[in-house]
């Protein structure tokens, strides 16, 4: 059985869960008891292969200036990395988050540079409040080298999907 492991990264209450459970679980849970870290499994079937995914959903964050991220870029073998259309600091910690994992230091790392990133827009229900354009979220992506989406976890199930299908798929 083939395993997957995948990290999905943003700052605080950009919807890193949201989108986790809503995956997994096909629901959309407005709010979380828990503030700890969680991995969760799953046993799925993608292109008729058997797969056991492990998500990694870290529900605090580290702030900016302790952006290590050394034992999540070397556990795994792809990213979300999400962030919050209405807030323009989720947008910054991205893509903080964007160049540690690309950073030349890790070019060493085979894995971790060959690894599948995704850049997600959620909360795109609340364009209304929207504070990052949605070129910038693409011209972030493209700079680099990886997916980008805007969706709503709260309203679009398939969208979300069909997003982490994408990501597993380039694994
Ligand atoms: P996390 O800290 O990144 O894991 O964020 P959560 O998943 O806990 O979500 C933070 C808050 O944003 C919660 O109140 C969610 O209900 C809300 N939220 C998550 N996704 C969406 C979305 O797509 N649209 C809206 N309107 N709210 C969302």
């Amino acid at each position: 059985m083939n395993e997957l492991k995948l990290a999905v990264l943003g700052s605080r209450g950009a919807g890193k869960s949201a989108l986790t459970v809503r995956f997994l679980t096909r629901r959309f849970i407005g709010e979380y008891a828990s503030n700890s870290e969680c991995i969760y499994t799953k046993h799925f079937c993608l292109d008729g292969r058997q797969m056991n995914l492990e998500i990694y959903d870290p529900c605090s964050q580290p702030r900016q200036g302790k952006l290590s991220l050394t034992d999540e870029l070397h556990w795994a073998d792809g990213f979300v990395i999400v962030y919050d259309i209405s807030d323009r600091a989720s947008f910054a910690f991205a893509k903080a988050l964007l160049y540690r994992i690309r950073d030349s230091h890790l070019a060493a790392c085979k894995r971790v540079v060959e690894s599948a990133v995704f850049l997600v827009g959620n909360k795109q229900d609340l364009c209304h409040l929207r504070e990052v354009g949605w070129d910038e979220g693409q011209k972030l992506a493209m700079d680099n080298k990886c997916q980008f989406c805007e969706l709503s976890a709260a309203e679009h199930c398939q969208e979300v999907i069909t997003m982490f299908t994408k990501v597993l798929r380039t694994i």
